[in-house]
């Protein structure tokens, strides 16, 4: 890469193996299992793995799984899935925080016997008291000038379960006059009776994030330990907590801004609530932006690539248009997937002067602007489905496609002139009569006259029917993407289910197959509602945008 082009955490990577500071790159991403993972992990995990990729290092996969509360292994599962599946490879370097837990234990240990912790009895309401804030430095706690003796005796009595949860903890000895708050003396273990979905229940002490995370770091030889802008004000922390214990080369800390989408539910909070309401229908609900939601939906691991390539990685907090998501996809799909014919608002269209029984297989290219994916055959006979709009009784000005007296193609098949039609009650329209010219078929050469409007079809009798379901977002941030009460103001057509007329090929797919629907959009199998010979097809975009790069 080209060093202008080059993002600030490559020039610093640059700068670090110039300086020798390290030899090589080695990157992790390291999720909590306690939800599953959004769109802003995808580009975390992206970022990390292709780091790692881009200066021949290597790119750990590994659970923070130290804080035993609120973990599942069911989170595991489908994070590892998702992971893969974004093509980010981590072979067998897949690790668990928890499998250091004695080496955490140890380094606690180191920093007593260096007089560089204490155990203290302060509770938690005193020990923020004590701490002070932004404008008032802190105070010492009355336990600090413990001996080491008295801090090795107390710590593992915490450890043998000699205290109950809260009562006392272990706190990092640095600076209760800091600026940086987080450096007043710091909490780093605490007493906790839970069972550990891995260690059971072996522990009764846990580190706190602040302490693990960069011991997990050393112990992995991470180099560039890559973070959200949260964690700036803890870096000094974490570069106290390598240096004291003693890691030899330990791991540096970079942070970047969050990716926040317009007009989508990320935080974790608001996904879980959406599910157990019911408002979606699990956690790959396909207007959700879960990694298995976008998958569901039919994004492709490319799409979400670009995406974050798009995106960059930057130091300023800032939403990113949902838009530039949708642009991605359709970017990636528009030369890779077949363009087939649905029809999703159908009225009839009878040829009048075709053959009653006759069918005719006609050929059809499966992308215009890829000859290489071919042709495919479509049945075509006397009576079709169209688009209901591609006809109009009393068409305004440049309406091209059918009105009485108006000759259109139809795609891929033959020219055809509207006679008449035949309305209902109501006076809705409910069959188009016209005539074809048996001359116009398609790759003929034909080329007595034009016409100006190409309009889609399905043959009637040989037309399967499928659910197809047509997605919004779902909250609309120019209403407020949250009501007075704090609720979501969700968006009641985020969702709307319709039946549609497909050609036959269409009825064969199977779970995240994708197609493009001509002159509608992209849309993909999905896969919880699909059964054999009986597709449910998820629109995953409009092929229609006004986003420009
Ligand atoms: P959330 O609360 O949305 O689940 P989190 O930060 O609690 O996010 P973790 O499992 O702790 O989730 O995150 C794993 C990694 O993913 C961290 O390194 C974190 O910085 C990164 N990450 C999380 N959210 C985003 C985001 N919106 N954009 C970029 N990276 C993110
Ligand atoms: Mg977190
Ligand atoms: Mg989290």
């Amino acid at each position: 890469k080209e060093t202008v082009s080059k993002n600030f955490i490559e020039q610093e990577i640059d700068k670090d193996l110039a300086e020798g500071v390290y030899d090589h790159v080695q990157t992790r991403f390291p999720p909590e299992p306690n939800g599953y993972l959004h769109i802003g992990h995808a580009k975390s995990i992206i970022l990390n793995s292709g780091l790692a990729k881009e200066y021949g290092g290597k790119f750990n996969l590994r659970f923070d799984d130290t804080n035993p509360t609120k973990e599942k292994t069911e989170y595991v599962e489908s994070i590892i899935n998702d992971v893969k599946w974004l093509g980010a490879e981590f072979e067998d370097r897949l690790f668990f925080a928890s499998d250091y837990f004695d080496a955490m234990y140890e380094c606690a240990v180191h920093l007593i016997k260096k007089g560089k912790a204490f155990v203290c009895d302060l509770s938690a309401d005193e020990i923020r008291e004590y701490r002070g804030d932004f404008n008032t430095p802190g105070k010492n706690s009355p336990y600090r000038d413990r001996t080491v003796e008295e801090n090795l005796k107390l710590f593992e009595e915490m450890k043998n379960g000699v205290y109950k949860d809260g009562e006392k903890v272990l706190r990092a000895k640095i600076d209760m006059a800091s600026p940086n708050i987080n450096m007043r003396d710091p909490v780093i273990y605490r007493v906790a009776r839970m069972s550990h979905h891995n260690t059971g229940d072996k522990w009764c002490i846990y580190p706190m994030y602040d302490f693990a995370h960069p011991i997990e770091d050393a112990i992995e030889h991470i180099t560039h330990s890559i973070c959200t802008l949260e964690f700036e004000d803890h870096r000094p922390l974490y570069d106290w907590v390598v240096r004291e214990c003693g890691f030899e080369n330990p791991p540096r800390q970079i942070e970047f801004a969050k990716l926040y989408l317009t007009n989508v539910v990320t935080g974790k909070r608001y996904i879980k609530k959406l599910v157990e309401d019911g408002i979606v229908d699990g956690w790959d609900d396909p207007r959700l932006v879960t990694i298995a939601a976008l998958r569901r939906r039919g994004y492709t691991p490319e799409s979400l690539r670009m995406f974050v390539d798009l995106v960059g990685v930057s130091k300023a907090n800032s939403s990113v248009d949902y838009a530039m998501l949708e642009y991605c996809i359709r970017e990636d799909l528009k030369l890779k997937r077949p363009r087939m014919m649905a029809i999703l608002d159908p009225v009839k269209l009878v040829i009048d002067n075709y053959p009653e029984g006759q069918t005719e297989m006609l050929s059809v290219p499966n992308n215009l602007e890829n000859p290489e994916m071919g042709e495919r055959q479509v049945p075509f006979s006397r009576e079709l489905y169209i688009e209901r709009e591609d006809f109009m009784e009393e068409p305004p000005k440049k309406y091209f496609r059918l009105f009485p007296g108006n000759e259109v193609r139809l795609m891929s098949a033959y020219f055809v002139t509207c006679t008449s039609f035949e309305k209902d009650e109501n006076g809705k329209v409910t069959v188009v009569h016209c005539t074809y010219d048996p001359e116009t078929k398609s790759g003929s050469g034909f080329n007595g006259r034009k016409v100006k409007g190409t309009i889609h079809w399905v043959s009637a009798e040989h037309a399967g029917q499928v659910e197809c379901r047509l997605y919004e977002n779902i909250v609309d941030e120019e209403k407020g993407k949250l009501n007075a009460d704090g609720t979501l103001n969700l968006n009641p057509n985020s969702k709307t289910v319709t039946m549609a007329y497909v050609e036959p090929a269409l009825m064969e797919a199977r779970a995240y197959d994708s197609f493009q629907f001509v002159r509608n959009g992209f849309y993909c199998v999905d896969c919880k509602d699909s059964e054999e010979g009986k597709p449910v097809y998820n629109r995953i975009v409009s092929l229609k945008s006004s986003f420009r790069l």
